[in-house]
């Protein structure tokens, strides 16, 4: 009977953004959620996807058919060149696979069903400590265990890489390590390059299996090939890996659920019929979970991503985004460190992306949001994007006040 269905909580960070909407306090700022905001608070729609809207609507040729069951073809054409790379080895030598998803959040999903059906080494998923919150749901619900590794240090608030390395060392053979190829969410800390393949290096010998969750390409370095570097690179070393790509952020299309998932086998005389077979299980996957994935976010991803002129104008878009966030980094981290906030403050330019993990405690982040209507989530995690010439002030001068108590 349907009374022993038991309430489940709120999911946290909704809960935290409808405390904020309630709030009356013309002080109040919401750094909780990951969405861009610019120098008004203000969602910002990109100039480009407006350029692209208009061209849709002007295209009398379009209609609302189903979309293929792998999606717009046209749009995961390119979403597979911009994340792999134009002239990616997977994509030559056809051991690439691409379908359409709901977001990232779908390509997650996607993935995640994929290997419940089919993986066959340790079917454990170790995460990363902390992670994007949805993780831990997403990989359960489909009945794989999940562990994690250690990662963010609260001694340097930067990478805890000797933790993280012994942990992949330490976790069965062929476990599945899920990884953020840049602007780590919750903590914006990004291993280096040369990080990434030592990293490589064991996860190869480990014979794990990497999974990339690639939510903010463009945003962390506001560069669409550095921001992809680690991802290449596994590639590059002839990984089997999965690819999940979101569209949200660097079009600013979070509600259009523009995303794809990629596969990618290793070289070798079969990769192109095993990519096939595995192009044909999660159509049959896709099939049952959505039928068929969403137009409007793909066609406008895709009209910017076929067009040189409009790609390079999504170019300057995505540095007007990731440059703002970077001011507003380097404002934060002046005004604490002119304020003598006790502490050292480098960490908040250091790290990179939406957000940043400051350091600060829960029982300070409480206090930030009643005694100074400054909204995060409790681990101490601010999205840089809240932040803004208006507000910069009395969030610097309430964080040198809380931390001081
Ligand atoms: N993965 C990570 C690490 C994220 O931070 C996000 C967005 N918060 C997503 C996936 C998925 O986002 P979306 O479904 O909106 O694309």
């Amino acid at each position: 009977p349907a009374d022993t269905v038991p309430q489940a909580p709120e999911d946290a960070l909704f809960g935290l953004a409808r405390a904020y909407k309630a709030d009356q306090s013309p002080l109040k700022v919401d750094l909780g959620i990951g969405a861009y905001r610019d120098d008004n608070a203000k969602p910002w729609v990109l100039p480009v996807v407006k350029k692209a809207d208009e061209i849709l609507r002007n295209n009398p040729e379009l209609n609302h058919e189903y979309a293929p069951i792998a999606g717009v073809p046209d749009f995961t054409s390119k979403a597979a060149e911009l994340i792999l790379g134009a002239d990616s080895p997977a994509l030559k030598e056809k051991r690439a696979t691409s379908m359409q998803t709901i977001s990232g959040t779908g390509a997650v999903h996607l993935g995640a069903l994929f290997l419940a059906k089919f993986y066959k080494g340790n079917r454990t998923v170790y995460l990363s400590n902390p992670t994007w919150a949805n993780h831990k749901q997403i990989f359960g619900n489909v009945g794989l265990q999940v562990a994690d590794y250690p990662y963010f240090s609260k001694k340097t608030n930067g990478l805890d890489f000797d933790g993280m390395k012994a942990a992949i060392r330490a976790a069965p053979d062929r476990s599945i390590i899920l990884l953020h190829p840049c602007a780590h969410n919750p903590t914006g800390v990004d291993p280096t390059l040369d990080q990434w393949k030592e990293l490589a290096g064991i996860i190869s010998q480990k014979k794990h299996f990497p999974f990339f969750d690639c939510a903010y390409q463009g945003f962390a370095s506001g560069n669409l090939a550095q921001d992809a570097a680690a991802i290449r690179y596994f590639i590059d070393q002839g990984f089997e890996t999965v690819v999940c790509q979101s569209f949200a952020k660097n079009f600013g299309l979070y509600g259009e659920r523009a995303g794809c998932f990629h596969a990618v086998t290793s070289p070798g005389p079969d990769a192109s019929t095993t990519i096939s077979r595995i192009g044909s299980q999660l159509a049959i996957l896709q099939r049952s979970e959505i039928s068929n994935p969403p137009l409007y976010g793909a066609r406008i991803a895709a009209t910017v991503l076929n067009d040189a002129t409009l790609f390079a104008e999504w170019e300057d878009n995505l540095k007007t985004m990731s440059g703002r966030i970077i001011t507003m980094r380097n404002e934060l981290r002046s005004r604490l460190e002119k304020l003598g906030t006790p502490g050292t403050w480098n960490h908040i330019t250091d790290q990179i992306g939406m957000f940043s993990f400051t350091g600060l405690s829960e029982a300070q982040v409480l206090k930030l949001r009643e005694d100074y209507h400054i909204y995060m989530t409790k681990n101490g995690r601010i999205s840089m994007a809240g932040l803004n010439s208006k507000n910069i002030d009395h969030v610097a001068n309430a964080i040198n006040k809380v931390v001081r108590e």
